[in-house]
């Protein structure tokens, strides 16, 4: 009976874009991607309870605003638990808790990390055992970061990002993201990195932009990764958040080794040399942007995983 199984809470990280290369527009309206996601440590926890109808609640965690997190269906995390049911051929609903480090529409895939979580957890609930790849195959359906999600560590993402081949690194980055309290819609960055290029505008021209991260990866240097670091969406989210340029000075300016729009953002990204320099950095800015507004995270960490099965009546 689906009632006496214990709930399963799983764990997923949110990512940062090493490097961002936009293609042009394809016929399905999406973009083709050359990028390099890294997991860092800021997660989101997904508890799958059995209950008697599907439900989701969300709790902030590390003082994230949830506001615009949708609770109904269209939930990311709601629709992957539901997908899998529908594809295993499972009737047992579950009731979601999401807890949530992740800025929502930050740039960080939270929502992507939610489905991720959400996709493991009820893969143990219903003992299922999909496997990593299956899962990954079905997360591709719900957006285009969520196989990074499952996988996580750091990979190079082709496609829309949803086909990944891992990266060899050495030894943890340290990173220090600075919130904004906007939010950007994924959609209009990439509208408005069409509207700036115009039509006409081809593939990106073959470069070394890639060999070089991989390289500082491998080598586990962070200021050869600072170098490396670039994102084709940075200006169009600039132009639509002017106060990242802003950010941006603030963050080099504070000593970080590099300063980075975090995917679509506003999320900005600052590479730090070690740990002691990310809380240089944060000590330097907190007076800038203000404490809420600041996270410390170091990467790679693993992709959604089983944190705990609770025993029947736990919480
Ligand atoms: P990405 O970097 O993958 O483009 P993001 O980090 O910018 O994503 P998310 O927080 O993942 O943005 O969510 C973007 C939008 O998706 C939200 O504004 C919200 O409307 C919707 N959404 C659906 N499910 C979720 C969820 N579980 N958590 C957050 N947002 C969700």
């Amino acid at each position: 009976m689906s009632d006496h199984r214990p709930a399963v809470t799983a764990r997923a990280p949110a990512k940062v874009n090493l490097l961002l290369q936009v293609g042009p527009v394809r016929d399905d309206g999406f973009h083709d991607l050359v990028t390099v996601f890294q997991a860092v440590s800021v997660h989101e926890d997904v508890t799958a309870t059995p209950a008697a109808d599907w439900g989701l609640t969300v709790e902030a965690a590390g003082g994230a605003d949830v506001s615009g997190v949708p609770l109904d269906g269209s939930n990311l995390a709601l629709r992957a638990a539901r997908l899998l049911a529908e594809r295993a051929g499972v009737d047992e609903p579950v009731h979601l808790h999401v807890r949530k480090e992740v800025p929502v529409a930050g740039g960080m895939a939270g929502g992507s990390a939610d489905a991720a979580a959400a996709l493991v957890a009820c893969d143990a609930l219903w003992q299922l055992r999909t496997g990593l790849d299956g899962l990954a195959t079905l997360g591709a359906e719900l957006g285009s970061d969520v196989p990074f999600g499952l996988h996580g560590r750091t990979a190079v993402g082709t496609g829309r990002g949803e086909q990944l081949v891992p990266v060899l690194t050495r030894g943890s980055f340290h990173w220090v993201f600075v919130l904004d309290p906007a939010g950007l819609s994924t959609p209009r960055v990439f509208a408005e990195c069409d509207r700036r290029r115009g039509p006409g505008w081809g593939p990106p021209p073959a470069d070394v932009r890639l060999e070089a991260v991989e390289a500082a990866l491998r080598g586990g240097d962070a200021e050869a990764l600072a170098a490396a670091l670039s994102n084709d969406l940075a200006e169009a989210a600039c132009a639509l958040a002017p106060q990242l340029t802003r950010t941006l000075a603030a963050g080099r300016a504070a000593g970080a080794l590099a300063a980075v729009v975090s995917g679509s953002g506003p999320t900005v990204a600052l590479l730090t040399a070690s740990a002691a320099s990310a809380q240089d950095v944060v000590a330097e800015l907190v007076p800038v942007v203000g404490q809420g507004r600041l996270r410390t995270a170091s990467g790679p960490v693993p992709g959604a995983r089983v944190l705990e099965a609770l025993a029947p009546g736990g919480q």
